[in-house]
């Protein structure tokens, strides 16, 4: 399925990650496709908002991840592929060790690691219309409509 978004502000960005933060379970993984400054990490900011997380990033265990944690919640992970060129690399980021089965991954420059993720891969794109406007298009996997209902 495809949805697609216009928000209008930062704000707006949140908002719209918050409504679909509320609708993730366990296994989900969310690839962003966008230019550096679309806002993929503040719609991970509310993505974790909406997980019932604390709106705060925890310092890095690795260079590339930022966890949010929080009691009783599902554990957020927030990877960055920036620096990553190919799927070797990518094995010695430690990507394949961190439980993608009992957590969520949201993943910047997706691009860079196409193979790694699984059939029910949640993909975000983010562009840029104009400094405080961006269209994001959400395609799910066959099936999936969790996310029909959501206005902004
Ligand atoms: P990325 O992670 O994609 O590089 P960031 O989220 O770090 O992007 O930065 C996005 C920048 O764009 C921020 O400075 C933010 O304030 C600004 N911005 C302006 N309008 C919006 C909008 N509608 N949604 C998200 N960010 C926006
Ligand atoms: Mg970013």
């Amino acid at each position: 399925m495809e949805y697609n978004f216009i928000t209008n502000s930062p704000e707006e960005t949140i908002s719209l990650a918050e409504k679909i933060g509320r609708l993730l379970k366990a296994g989900d993984c969310i690839a962003y496709y966008g230019d550096l400054g679309a806002g993929k990490t503040t719609f991970t900011r509310g993505l974790a908002v909406g997980m019932g997380l604390p709106d705060e990033v925890s310092s890095p265990t690795f260079a590339i991840v930022n966890e949010y944690h929080g009691k009783d919640k599902i554990t957020l992970y927030h990877f960055d592929m920036y620096r990553i060129g190919n799927s070797d690399e990518l094995e010695t980021t430690g990507f394949y060790d961190y439980p993608l089965d009992e957590s969520v991954f949201a993943v910047e420059w997706s691009e860079n690691i196409e193979d790694a993720f699984p059939e029910n891969v949640i993909r975000i794109k983010i562009s840029r219309i104009d400094d405080d406007a961006r269209k994001i298009t959400i395609i799910t996997a066959e099936g999936d409509e969790r996310f029909a209902y959501i206005g902004n």
